[in-house]
């Protein structure tokens, strides 16, 4: 857990840092460049922290003895959608409402 927090600290400071500079992209020459890859990077970063956000949950699951188990049904999830997805929260029937 400690490194997943220690992940996502990382994350939100690059995420602030690359909000915080230089304000001015659009004069500068290869302000385009920059401010296109910088959407990029918060893009990936917000995935990222989305992803984080799923292992956390899972872990959390395992942790109380609910990992593998559908949210909505309470049926075991079949090891092949875990398989696919570690983090899936409910069974293939289920999927949609999440
Ligand atoms: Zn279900």
């Amino acid at each position: 857990m400690g490194r997943l927090a220690d992940m996502r600290a990382d994350l939100q400071s690059l995420f602030a840092a690359s909000r915080d500079s230089n304000a001015d992209d659009e004069h500068d020459p290869e302000g385009q460049t920059i401010a296109y890859e910088r959407s990029q990077l918060t893009a990936l970063i917000r995935k990222a922290e989305a992803q984080l956000a799923d292992i956390d949950a899972a872990w959390l699951r395992l942790e109380r003895g609910r990992y593998g188990i559908c949210d909505v049904c309470r049926e075991p999830i079949p090891a092949g959608r875990l398989e696919a997805r570690p983090t899936a929260r409910t069974c293939v029937r289920h999927a949609a409402t999440h």
